[in-house]
């Protein structure tokens, strides 16, 4: 773990992860599971449109739409159309998992999933895509990748895999035990290079001392170069713990409080003022999409991406078209 004064963090979960749900059962696969990915189509080409789902919008009504059109939708608000093949196949593995995975507990009484990102996915139907500027060609593009996708999911021990995802890691991903303080196996900190072009790589934000100090409801005294004490790291360069004025802080609190874009941080005072400069963009546990971007610009293909994030988990078709 390095020394200096610099960590990563991050804070709000802003993102739809449900690591608290427990595990839900399913039904075992029909083969012994494989180490290798298995991607072989089966006859029905287009399992994904056999399914429907109930999906509570953000005006409070529901719809029922196929889960083929609601996949398109929630890659069209995650991920940037204009991201490689690849990378979006990966987006529509993950997104496919998640909803699977609502679909066996769904946090919502009356409907599978919401489309509000802060809660379960984004969703942007393709004709709203298009009204806000999108192309027809992204849409198809987008479209290619659900179906190119069909009916794949990730599984860990025969069970779909919470399968979190973030913008940008800012090189390493984290542990989800660093963050939810619940180890997961196939949640492991991995390197994620190559992120260097996404606009949210770096930030910087400034606070006064007395800003800084109200936001955590510390009384500011002396001199903030002083504030600062013991730093430790998380396993993916996160802050684990922090002390200032004396008083130990968690990371994820800080990036709560000070409304950070991750737990990976550094702190500096600069003319006076606190200044703090994350990298990434999110929790950084599981798959960061433009570090999928990057694996996909250097010919990875989809399997390898997905690989890659969720350590150990296997890709399958089997988990529930069964029927
Ligand atoms: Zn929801």
């Amino acid at each position: 773990m390095t020394k200096e004064l610099l960590l990563c963090f991050l804070a709000g979960v802003v993102l739809p992860l449900a690591l608290a749900a427990v595990f839900q059962e399913l039904p075992p696969p029909a083969q012994p599971e494989s180490s290798s990915v298995s991607t072989a189509p089966q006859a029905a080409a287009d399992a994904d449109s056999q399914v429907t789902l109930a999906v509570k919008k953000q005006d409070g009504t529901s719809e029922t739409m196929p889960l083929q059109d609601y996949l398109v939708g929630v890659v069209l608000a995650e991920m940037p159309a204009g991201f490689e093949p690849e990378a979006l196949k990966a987006q529509a593995v993950v997104a496919r998992t998640y909803t699977q995975k609502r679909m066996e507990g769904s946090k919502h009484e009356e409907a599978d999933v919401c489309t509000d990102p802060g809660c379960c996915q984004g969703f942007q139907s393709p004709g709203d895509y298009v009204s806000a500027g999108g192309t027809e060609a992204s849409v198809e593009k987008v479209r290619q990748a659900v179906l190119e996708t069909d009916a794949l999911v990730l599984q860990y021990n025969g069970r779909l895999i919470d399968a979190t995802y973030f913008s940008c890691s800012g090189g390493t991903t984290e542990d989800a035990v660093a963050v939810w303080g619940r180890d997961v196996p196939y949640l492991q900190s991995v390197e994620s290079p190559g992120e260097e072009e996404a606009p949210r790589f770096t930030d910087t934000v400034r606070f006064s001392p007395a800003q800084f100090a109200e936001k955590l409801g510390l009384i500011p005294s002396g001199d903030p170069v002083g504030w600062f004490g013991a730093v430790t790291y998380t396993e993916g360069g996160g802050v684990d713990t922090m002390v200032i004025l004396g008083k130990s802080f968690t990371g994820t609190y800080l990036r709560a409080k000070l409304g950070l874009r991750s737990t990976a941080f550094t702190v500096s005072v600069e003319d006076g003022a606190i200044v703090i400069t994350t990298r990434g963009f999110g929790h950084r546990v599981g798959m960061s999409q433009y570090g999928a971007q990057a694996m996909a610009l250097e010919g990875h293909s989809f399997e390898e991406i997905l690989a890659h994030y969720y350590t150990g988990a296997e890709l399958t078709r089997e988990a529930y078209y069964g029927n």
